[in-house]
């Protein structure tokens, strides 16, 4: 299925959408998707070990519709329906709000993009930082020690009265606590690891898809290797960019392919959607998340089994918990890690409290 900006003939909250009679059937396996996240209580025949891919085939009755289910399920979490639980899928699509929420653009997931790119966030917030920032080495230690917590990295031992590791859960499982971890958080981090995600930038000298009328937002349904393509062109630039996403096994399949390959692979799958360009790309660049050694994948975690957050969420002694995994509201996403943080930050507020209380009152005179 190739979904395209005015090329349409039909649209689906939103997003335009060609597909003849699969449209009818993903319309209907979607509301029905609705109506699960929304029930207080799934059908019985969801169990804690029902797969996503089977939550899938029993939405949807058309290839066309489980074609887009997969396509959906890659751009949501970078996996294929296989890899995670229905359950937590199912939650994912809760803690968005609704389906359409994450589907649509105008007011939904994909309603807006940084003009610097997301990584002006993390200058931003840096710049307004007043302590170091130490990014040469990763943590591999946290030891609490029973007054203090030492956090160490390469050859440097942070010390400090509580720590909020934001790792992502993979990341985590990497990391020696003293004292070791629970059971079931070290067996949910352990068995957690990230979905695949791509990011290619076609940069053009003019918007050429423009001047057919096409908004650039194209849909691609699994099975190729690129998901989704969107104009990302920012305002008041002097050239025009496609970005397209390459996601789960789409990834997995660019990976495989040397870069002059990969690059074809993308224009290819521009052209085929939205025409041959006029023009050849000024520049192709990639962002391949799964290579990043800090983060092995995005845009986020998925578990073996389906996660108890609030087990999750509680803290280890002097470690508190963030990052976007754990969110209880857009899980997956920025306001995910936003709300996550603050979550955090109010815990360690507390217990900074409560640790103060308790030592000017061992301190007090009987
Ligand atoms: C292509 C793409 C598009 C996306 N689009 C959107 C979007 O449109 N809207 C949206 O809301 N979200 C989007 N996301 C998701 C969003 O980027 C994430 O939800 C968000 O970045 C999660 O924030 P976080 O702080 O939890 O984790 P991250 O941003 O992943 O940060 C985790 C940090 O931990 C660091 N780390 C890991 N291990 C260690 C260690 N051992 N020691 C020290 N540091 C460590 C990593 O280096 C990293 O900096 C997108 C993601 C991708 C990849």
């Amino acid at each position: 299925m190739v979904v395209d900006g005015d090329d349409v003939h039909a649209a689906l909250w939103g997003m335009p959408v060609r597909g003849g009679l699969g449209l009818l059937d993903s319309a209907r396996g979607l509301a029905k998707l609705e109506l699960y996240a929304r029930a207080r209580r799934v059908p019985a025949w969801i169990t804690p070990q029902t797969s996503a891919e089977e939550l899938m085939h029993s939405l949807f009755r058309s290839d066309f519709g489980r074609r887009a289910g997969e396509a959906s399920i890659g751009l949501l979490a970078g996996v294929t329906p296989a890899e995670f639980t229905a359950g937590q899928f199912l939650d994912y699509v809760r803690a968005a709000g609704s389906v359409f929420k994450l589907l649509t653009f105008a007011g939904g997931a994909q309603d807006s993009y940084f003009e610097q790119g997301a990584g002006a966030i993390a200058d931003g917030l840096a710049e307004a930082f007043t302590g170091t920032i130490h990014t040469d080495a990763p943590v591999t230690e946290i030891r609490d020690t029973g007054t203090n917590v030492e956090v160490i990295a390469g050859d440097r031992v942070v010390e400090c009265r509580r720590v909020v590791v934001a790792a992502p859960p993979p990341q985590v499982a990497d990391i020696a606590f003293t004292p070791t971890l629970d059971d079931y958080r070290a067996r949910l981090y352990a068995g957690a690891h990230m979905g695949r995600y791509t990011k290619i930038a076609v940069i053009y000298r003019t918007p050429w898809w423009r001047d057919r009328r096409r908004t650039g937002t194209v849909i691609v349904n699994a099975g190729s290797e690129i998901q989704m393509i969107v104009d990302a062109t920012p305002h008041r630039a002097e050239h025009a960019a496609l970005a397209a996403f390459s996601t789960g096994r789409g990834a997995d399949l660019l990976a495989a392919r040397d870069e002059a390959d990969r690059a074809a692979v993308v224009v290819d799958a521009i052209e085929s959607a939205l025409g041959p360009a006029p023009e050849a790309p000024e520049l192709v660049r990639e962002q391949a998340w799964a290579s990043e050694p800090h983060l092995r994948g995005a845009p986020a975690a998925v578990f073996a089994e389906n996660p108890d957050l609030e087990r999750l969420r509680r803290n280890h002694g002097r470690v508190h918990w963030a990052g976007t995994d754990l969110a209880l509201a857009w899980r997956g996403y920025m306001d995910g890690a936003v709300g996550a943080g603050r979550a955090a930050a109010d815990e360690v507020a507390e217990a900074l409290r409560t640790d103060a209380r308790h030592t000017a009152e061992s301190s007090r005179p009987a």
